[in-house]
């Protein structure tokens, strides 16, 4: 089985079966299931709940933790493939796995209580329900630690005010995980559940960008939360940040996706097109080329270099498959270059630089 994209760095080789198997899976749910329907989404500025479930079926929430805690007990490599493919399909889609994942799921399972654990783990993985994540506020993004939500005391329990801000998956949650500050100024995490007294998840509507996303704000007056609605395993700014360490994760992995189709879309497009046909054949040639660089025959015998035809009455096209950028265009015998284990890749198009 082989990575499903360009793998120009020869990734499949240091991909086991079983992440490989996988990404193929996600790929075959984003193409089959979610692509035909994201356009119209994507306008309405909604979100494909109906795949929710399928979702959680496929291991694709929570992945990495273990069975018990509702997740697939996948390697993180499996899951950043997961990502990658989630992505692929829109950032809207990767986002929420990411927040039910990293941001609900994971302090649920590390910071809370059996309680919280046995009542939403599975319900979550499973995709039957949908949890959110309310760190950022209206007055504070970048810096959370300056957050104004307060959370009081009140006897055994606890009264929550303020409000949190473009919170995806805010209108759709079940289950909401708010920071907010206790009289001290110590940050708490807090579940609270859809329908709870004093708690509202207004849809944020018109975003220009991650349209097939649900984002909302969250506002609290006077929510009355006992005690057990605490995260009781965590305190402190790190208690958000660690999560937001889980979710970046995964982030990454989702814009190397994102990149991946928006490269392949640009090749399709570039040469199924029929204009100003002397220019397409460059486009056709040269993504054949690139498709080609990692599996051509001429790497496994010659893998410092290859040769590949230019269209006629152009120079050769030279790609080098292994060796150092700078030193491949600046040798002044470049054609006897030879590796030294750095693996990149450089197109030389001496037509354009002459
Ligand atoms: C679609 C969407 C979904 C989101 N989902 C969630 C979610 O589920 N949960 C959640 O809690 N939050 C969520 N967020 C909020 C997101 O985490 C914040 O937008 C982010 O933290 C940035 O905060 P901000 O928007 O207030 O920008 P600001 O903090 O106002 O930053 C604006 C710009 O100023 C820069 N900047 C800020 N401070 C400084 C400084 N001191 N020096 C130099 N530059 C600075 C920033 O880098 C940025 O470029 C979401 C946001 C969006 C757009």
């Amino acid at each position: 089985m082989k990575y499903i994209g360009p793998d120009f760095y020869d990734i499949s080789s240091q991909l086991t079966e079983e992440e490989l198997f996988v990404q193929k899976t996600a790929n075959e749910f984003v193409t089959n299931e979610f692509k035909p329907v994201v356009n119209e989404h994507y306008h309405a500025g909604t979100f494909p709940m109906e795949l929710i479930p399928k979702l959680g079926e496929l291991g694709f929430l929570g992945s990495t933790l273990p069975e018990e805690s509702g997740g697939a007990g996948v390697s993180s490599v499996a899951y950043g493939l997961i990502m990658h493919e989630l992505e692929r399909g829109d950032s809207g889609l990767r986002s929420f796995a990411s927040v039910q994942g990293a941001l609900v799921m994971y302090p649920i399972h590390a910071y809370g209580s059996d309680e919280q654990k046995s009542h939403w783990l599975s319900k979550l993985g499973t995709g039957e329900a949908v949890g959110c994540f309310g760190l950022t506020e209206p007055n504070f993004g970048s810096n959370p630690g300056g957050m104004v939500t307060k959370a009081s005391r009140d006897g055994d329990d606890w009264i929550l005010n303020g409000a949190k801000m473009w919170i995806t998956n805010g209108a759709i949650a079940d289950v909401a995980l708010v920071w907010a500050k206790d009289d001290e100024d110590v940050i708490r995490g807090f579940l609270i559940e859809k329908g709870t007294e004093g708690f509202t998840a207004p849809e944020q509507h018109g975003k220009l960008s991650l349209r097939a996303s649900v984002t909302s704000e969250l506002v609290m007056e006077n929510v009355h939360l006992p005690d057990s609605a605490r995260l009781p395993g965590i305190e402190g700014l790190k208690g958000p940040l660690s999560c937001l360490t889980q979710a970046r994760y995964g982030i990454a992995w989702g814009v190397i996706g994102a990149a991946v189709d928006c490269y392949e879309t640009a090749v399709e497009y570039s040469t199924q097109r029929k204009q100003f046909s002397r220019q397409d054949e460059q486009c056709r040639h040269r993504a054949r080329n690139r498709s080609h660089g990692a599996r051509h025959p001429w790497r496994q015998r010659h893998p410092q270099r290859v040769f590949h035809h230019a269209p006629h009455g152009q120079p050769r096209e030279r790609l080098y498959l292994r060796g150092d950028a700078r030193d491949a265009h600046t040798h002044p015998r470049a054609e006897d270059y030879r590796p030294r284990g750095v693996r990149v890749i450089i197109h030389s198009q001496p037509w354009e630089t002459a």
